[in-house]
Order: C-alpha cells, then sequence, then structure tokens
C-alpha cells in the first residue's frame, strides 16, 4: 500500500498534507510513502526529514500520481493530476464537495474513492480529525496579529514618562473557533475586547476569555441547529443587529469579522456606511472575505482603503503560519487514518460508521456522503 504526498500547487499554500512524524507512523506500519520534491519546503519540513522517516522522493509527479493507493493533500488537486490516479485510488483532502459538483462527477466517474477533510463531523469522537477547526484557530490568531500590525496605535495601555496611551478596542463578530482565538490573542496582546454572535450559548465563553459579550435585543433564542451552527436571522433581526454594531463600530480600532454559516453566503454585517463612521487609522479583517465577506467593502486577497479605514481580505491565511498549520493537519489527517486503517494498514470502509459515512464523499463510482445525497 503506498501513501503519496504531492507538492500543494494552488497559489498562496504553503502547507503541506503531512509531516515527516506522521509520515513515520505510516512507514512503522508496514506502509510505503512518497513524497514529491520539496513538497515540504516552503512550510519548512525538508526532503531529508522525510527521507529519515523512511519515506521516498519522487521528483516525478505523474509517476506519483500512479504510483498512490491514497494520495494525501490539502486542496484538491487540479483535474489533470485526478485523471492521472488510477480506478480506485483513494483521495483525502479539502473537497468542498458541494461546492464542486464537476470534481465530485470526475471522482465518481473514475471510481476514486474521495474523502472530505471538511465533511468530517464535528462531533466530540472526531475532534482529533477535525481540520476545519484546527486551520480555523490559526486563522482567528493570526488575524489579531495582522489587526494589531496594521494598526498604527499600541494594542495594550501603556503608561510611559510621556503620558498614558488608553489600550486598543477590538471588535470580534462572530465567536466560534475562529472568533474564539481571536478574542484570546487580542486580550493576550492588551486590547479591550467586546464580542457578537447570534448563538447565545457563546456569551459564556467569550467572557471565560475577558471580553465582554455585545448583547443584541429580542433576537430568535432559536438561533442555533441541533448540530450546533448558527441559522441565518430574520430582515428584521439582521437589522438590529447591524443598529447595535453601527454604534460599537464607531468605538472600535480593529474590527475581526468571523460570522459564517455552513453552507450560505458569508452574513453581511458591515456596511459601508459603518466603516465611514470610524476613526481614521481602523483596521477591519474579514476572515469570511473568501466567502462573499461580511463587510461590504471587502475584496478577497486585498486592502481596501475606504475614509482612511484598512478593510483586509486576507486569503488562506493559514498559509502564514504553514509549519503549526501542516503539523495539525496531519495530525488530524492520522487520526482519521488510524480510523480507516486495520492493523496491517490496510484501509476499511464501514458506511455505519456516522465518521467514514459522512466523510467519504465518492466510492466505487458511487456517491456516498448524505449531505450530497440531500441537495
Ligand atoms: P464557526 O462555524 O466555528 O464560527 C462561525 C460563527 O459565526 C458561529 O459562532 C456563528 O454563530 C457565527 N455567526 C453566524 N452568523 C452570524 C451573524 N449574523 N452575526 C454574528 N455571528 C454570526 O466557523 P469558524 O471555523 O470559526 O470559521 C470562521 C470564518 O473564518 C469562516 O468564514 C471561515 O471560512 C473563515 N476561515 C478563513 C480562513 C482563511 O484562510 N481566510 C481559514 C479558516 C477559517
Amino acid at each position: 500500500m503506498t501513501v503519496a504526498i504531492p507538492k500543494e500547487t494552488a497559489e498562496h499554500e504553503n502547507r503541506v498534507a503531512l509531516i515527516p512524524e506522521t509520515v513515520k507512523k505510516l512507514t512503522d506500519l508496514g506502509l510505503d510513502v512518497v513524497v514529491e520534491k520539496e513538497a515540504g519546503l516552503a512550510s519548512n519540513y525538508l526532503d531529508d526529514a522525510y527521507i529519515e522517516s523512511g519515506a521516498t522522493i519522487q521528483d516525478d509527479r505523474s509517476e506519483l500520481l500512479k504510483s498512490a493507493d491514497i494520495l494525501i493533500s490539502i486542496q484538491t488537486p487540479p483535474s489533470e493530476d485526478l485523471e492521472t490516479l488510477s480506478e480506485g485510488t483513494i483521495l483525502i483532502c479539502f473537497l468542498w464537495a458541494l461546492q464542486n459538483e464537476e470534481t465530485v462527477e470526475l471522482l465518481k466517474s473514475k471510481s476514486i474513492t474521495a474523502l472530505g477533510m471538511d465533511a468530517i463531523p464535528r462531533i466530540s469522537r472526531a475532534q482529533n480529525m477535525d481540520a476545519l477547526s484546527s486551520m480555523s484557530s490559526i486563522a482567528g490568531y493570526k488575524s489579531a496579529l495582522i489587526g494589531a500590525n496594521e494598526l498604527d496605535r499600541y494594542l495594550p495601555m501603556m503608561m510611559t514618562a510621556a503620558g498614558t496611551i488608553a489600550p486598543a478596542k477590538v471588535l470580534v463578530l462572530g465567536a466560534g473557533v475562529a472568533g474564539l482565538q481571536a478574542i484570546a490573542t487580542a486580550k493576550r496582546l492588551g486590547a479591550v475586547v467586546e464580542a457578537f454572535d447570534i448563538r447565545p450559548a457563546v456569551k459564556e465563553q467569550v467572557e471565560s476569555l475577558g471580553a465582554t459579550f455585545v448583547e443584541v435585543p429580542d433576537l430568535d433564542d432559536e438561533s442555533e441547529t441541533e448540530g450546533g451552527y448558527a441559522k441565518e436571522l430574520a430582515e428584521d433581526e439582521q437589522e438590529r443587529q447591524r443598529q447595535v454594531i453601527h454604534e460599537h463600530a464607531k468605538k472600535s480600532d480593529i474590527i475581526i469579522t468571523t460570522a459564517l454559516i455552513p453552507g450560505k453566503p458569508a452574513p453581511l454585517l458591515v456596511t459601508k456606511e459603518m466603516v465611514n463612521d470610524m476613526h481614521a487609522g481602523a483596521v477591519i479583517v474579514d476572515l469570511a472575505a473568501e466567502n462573499g465577506g461580511n463587510c461590504e467593502l471587502t475584496e478577497a486577497g486585498e486592502t481596501v482603503i475606504e475614509n482612511e479605514v484598512k478593510v483586509i481580505g486576507p486569503i488562506n491565511i493559514t498559509s502564514m503560519l504553514a509549519y503549526h498549520a501542516s503539523q495539525l493537519y496531519s495530525k488530524n489527517m492520522w487520526g482519521l487514518l488510524n480510523h480507516l486503517l486495520d492493523e496491517e494498514g490496510k484501509p476499511h470502509f464501514d458506511f455505519e460508521d456516522e465518521i467514514t459515512l459522512n466523510t467519504t464523499i465518492t466510492h466505487e463510482g458511487d456517491i456516498i456522503s448524505p449531505m450530497l445525497k440531500e441537495n
């Protein structure tokens, strides 16, 4: 059984799917691991470390793809790569199957068994495989650092001989995985932090990090699905929410937006009018940039300056911390492989199992994922 790790080809992608430490676990199980030359270079995992872990380095990408029984990557490989794979190959990566119909058709027609790291259910048994949470946590941390870096002010309170400087005010919108990490990071840097989320359940978590929870009056108590995700707000609730955010935005130095409703475009929380009411030099970091943005002015991958306010729309922010992002993704991948492989390193697909069922998108020419079947 050969596990192959290609070099990522997407723009801005510096991560590698498996780090040498995880490769060692696979070679100890008796699996052959082939790594494309310099696959880990951009995240500082060097070829020599892979060789020490028992892997072989392959210079020829098409040979690597042809040799794969299991192909492990971060982003979905381009279609020409998928065409090169043999029938029955197992592919594990971020697939975003709902948004990528053509790729799913290709995987189905080639009888590739494709597992989506983004489709791992957020249940406690699958926590060690939850790559989305690992990556969002990194994004939240880095968003606070980007905000601090771009702001022309201190974050902490400073008592100097030249006078006292008040701490910066940070407003975090959306207190899920990324939002909570942004709050924690901004607090550690000494800012005064406020946060808002439509799920009242997170108020306690926000407060436990030392931030103030912003209350919007009369929001529906049922703003959460059974799976713990947010539901879309009604139009009048959205309007009330915007009024409250507007008041808090006027006083904020940094706004970090992370609001997400699974399967929907990012909710619009910060309007152009609000940006115009912020002070000169204020910064907005919009983590939802790739999904349409939580701010009306966001452009993915760009910094827009409106009325001297910087609106930053970072893309693939996790690649800015590629070493640890690769480490965490690799550990999540090991969690999933451990779940699928038997003691001899052979994969088994038990579709009675909730994790395997939800994560498997295609298998033997069929669609397996209930999420896709329902769609
Ligand atoms: P999550 O589901 O854990 O959290 C999203 C939060 O938004 C939830 O708590 C939800 O209740 C809240 N929310 C939904 N609608 C809201 C509204 N109208 N007002 C306030 N809060 C609202 O998601 P996450 O994993 O923390 O990801 C957050 C965002 O970060 C997503 O947009 C994700 O795509 C993005 N992200 C970006 C990168 C990157 O590289 N740029 C990397 C990882 C995550």
